[in-house]
C-alpha cells in the first residue's frame, strides 16, 4: 500500500492529540509513515505504532531545539525524498502551517490548509475544507505534486490501530536557511492548567453579554467543570475582557471542539468563521432572535448570569 508522511506534534517524547488524529485519518489514504523529531523523538515510536504508523522516521540535532520551522521542512523534505508518499499531512497549528507550506513550496506541489476531514480518492486524496468563514464545504484535491495537506486539531476521533511503530533514523542535511535564524529570548505564558484552545474537546466562550473581565469568572468555572478551554468573541477581546489569544472567529483562531458553548454571544459571521465546524453547538442567550441559535444543536434562551451558573453546578454534581 502507498505510504502517507504524517508529521509529528510531540514536546520531548510525549506525543500531542492532533497527531494521532492525524494517524486516523492518514490511514483511509495509505500506510502511515510518522516523521518525529527533536529531544524525545525516538519515544514517540510507541505510542504511534499503537495508532497506526507502520514506521517512524526519527532525527534528532540542536537545530530543531525551538520553535523554528527551517530545519523541520529540510528534515521532512529528505522524508519526502525517501518514502516518496501519496501525501503528506500536517497539523493545522501555526507552525505546522507554516511548515506545510514551506514544504509545499520546495517540493513544488499543491497544498491545502485547515482540512476537517480527509479520504481516499480515485485521483489522489480528497480534503474537505470549511470556507468563506464557514458558508460553504468544500470537497478538495491537490493536481500538482504531493499533496500537502493541514488538518485541523478535532476533525477525527482517535482510533487505535496496532502498526510496526518501527524505529529508522533519517538522514537531514540542513540547509543554509536553517542557520539563518536563532532564538535569542523566550517568555513563558503563565499557565491556566487549561487546554489548548485549538485542541481542546470543549471549549466555552464568553462574549459581549459576559458584561465585563470580572464576570469571566462564571465561563471559567463552567469550563473548568467541563476540562474545557475558555474562548471569546472580538467584543469580548476588543472590551479587554479577555487576551487576543483566546478570540475565537475570523481574527482570532479556528477551533472544531467536539462541544462549543457560547454564551453572551450573537453569532455574528467573524466569530461563526471560527467556530462552525464544531461537532456539538449550544448556545445561551437571552435574545431569542439572535443568530447564534440558527447553528445551534440546543439553545437556551435565558439571561446567561442565571443559566450558566446553574449549568457549572449540574455539570459538578455529577
Ligand atoms: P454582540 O454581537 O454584541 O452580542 C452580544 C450577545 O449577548 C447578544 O446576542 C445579546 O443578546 C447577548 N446577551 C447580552 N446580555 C446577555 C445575558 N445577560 N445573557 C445572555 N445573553 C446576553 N468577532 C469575533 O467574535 N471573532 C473574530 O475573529 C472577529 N473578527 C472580525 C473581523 C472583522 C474584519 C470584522 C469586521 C469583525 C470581526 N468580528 C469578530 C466582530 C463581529 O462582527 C462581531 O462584532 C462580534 O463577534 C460580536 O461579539 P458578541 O457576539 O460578543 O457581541
Amino acid at each position: 500500500m502507498a505510504e502517507v508522511l504524517v508529521y509529528v506534534d510531540h514536546v520531548d517524547g510525549a506525543v500531542r492529540k492532533p497527531t494521532l488524529e492525524l494517524l486516523t485519518l492518514a490511514r483511509r489514504v495509505g500506510d502511515p509513515v510518522a516523521v518525529a523529531l527533536g529531544a524525545g523523538a525516538e519515544a514517540t515510536a510507541a505510542v504511534l505504532g499503537e495508532h497506526g504508523a507502520v514506521k517512524v522516521l526519527t532525527a534528532d540535532a540542536p537545530e530543531f531545539a525551538d520553535y523554528l520551522v527551517v530545519p523541520k521542512v529540510d528534515a521532512l523534505q529528505a522524508a519526502h525524498e525517501a518514502v516518496s508518499p501519496v501525501a503528506v499531512l500536517v497539523p493545522s497549528s501555526t507552525e505546522g502551517k507554516e511548515i506545510a507550506a514551506r514544504l509545499a513550496v520546495r517540493i513544488g506541489s499543491g497544498i491545502i490548509t485547515d482540512a476537517v476531514d480527509l479520504e481516499s480518492g480515485a485521483e489522489g486524496p480528497v480534503a474537505t475544507q470549511s470556507v468563506f468563514a464557514a458558508s460553504f464545504t468544500t470537497k478538495s484535491r491537490v493536481s500538482k505534486g504531493t499533496p500537502v495537506i493541514t488538518v485541523k486539531p478535532n476533525s477525527a476521533a482517535v482510533e487505535a490501530a496496532p502498526a510496526a511503530g518501527a524505529v529508522e533514523a533519517l538522514s537531514v542535511s540542513f540547509s543554509d536557511q536553517a542557520t539563518g535564524t536563532k532564538v535569542v529570548g523566550r517568555t513563558p505564558r503563565e499557565s491556566t492548567g487549561r487546554p489548548e484552545l485549538t485542541e481542546a474537546a470543549i471549549v466555552v466562550s464568553g462574549g459581549r453579554g459576559v458584561n465585563g473581565a470580572e464576570n469571566f469568572s462564571i465561563i471559567e468555572e463552567l469550563a473548568d467543570s467541563l476540562g474545557a478551554a475558555v474562548g471569546a468573541s472580538r467584543a469580548a477581546v476588543d472590551a479587554g475582557w479577555y487576551p487576543h489569544t483566546n478570540q475565537v472567529g475570523q481574527t482570532g483562531k479556528s477551533v472544531s471542539p467536539q462541544l462549543y458553548v457560547a454564551t453572551g454571544i450573537s453569532g455574528a459571521i467573524q466569530h461563526r468563521a471560527g467556530m462552525q465546524t464544531s461537532k456539538t453547538i449550544v448556545a445561551v442567550n437571552k435574545d431569542a432572535e439572535a443568530p447564534i441559535f440558527d447553528l445551534v444543536d440546543y439553545g437556551v434562551v435565558g439571561d446567561l448570569f442565571e443559566v450558566v451558573p446553574q449549568l457549572t453546578q449540574e455539570v459538578k454534581s455529577r
